[in-house]
């Protein structure tokens, strides 16, 4: 390692926003019109690993992608608990949102948010049964008491991502993915995981007296 490591900002899944990175190793490649610069950086804050590719046009215009994604984020632990094989639609559902989790690694959002719609409707299906149409389900979904109000507005935005991306061609960007995943993450921990916490939290806690 050099006794001044070369530093450079880059943007950290782990922290959350743009941190001072080290720069571990840094190759570079060139072609005709392209000079890549791949770097192994390090964040200053959590030491979590990634890569830069760095790729500059020779009209001197820059480009930067990041592996994985800026978007990634520590899988919930909810999501652990779901791929168990405790019950197994549970799991099922749990090993899609894995795989939602590792299309948004490699940022393939397209993919990701096709793979956030289908687990939310399966989510449903799973807890009200399938009532045939996709409104019918949320508002199953939020009689059942599993949603609120604010909920299934978002729930619902999130939906139209997906079917957009199925039908219509569109590309998410990292800001509607980053939406998704919250949303997605807003369902499915008190379904899948806070309940049991809660429960045993509430058995820790003194009751009220009088
Ligand atoms: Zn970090």
């Amino acid at each position: 390692m050099a006794d001044n490591p070369k530093k450079t900002k880059a943007p950290c899944s782990t922290c959350v926003g743009e941190k001072t990175h080290e720069v571990l190793f840094e190759t570079q490649q060139q072609d005709e019109d392209w000079l890549y610069t791949y770097a192994m950086i390090s964040c200053g804050g959590c030491e979590t690993i990634s890569m830069r590719v760095e790729s500059r046009w020779h009209d001197g215009s820059v480009t930067h992608a990041y592996y994985p994604s800026p978007v990634s984020r520590q899988q919930p632990s909810w999501l652990q608990y779901m791929r168990l094989g405790l019950d197994a639609v549970e799991e099922t559902i749990g090993d899609l949102i894995y795989e939602v989790y590792r299309a948004v690694d490699s940022k393939q959002y397209r993919l990701a948010a096709m793979g956030i719609r289908a687990a939310l409707e399966q989510v449903m299906i799973l807890k009200v049964g399938d009532n045939g149409t996709f409104k019918k389900n949320l508002d199953a979904f939020q009689q059942g008491g599993f949603i609120s109000t604010i909920q299934r507005e978002a729930m619902r935005a999130t939906l139209d991502v997906g079917d957009a991306a199925m039908h219509r061609g569109y590309t998410p960007n990292e800001g509607d993915l980053r939406i998704a995943l919250d949303v997605l993450d807003g369902v499915c921990a008190p379904i899948f995981g806070h309940g049991d916490e809660a429960k045993k939290m509430g058995k820790r806690v003194p009751p009220r007296k009088g």
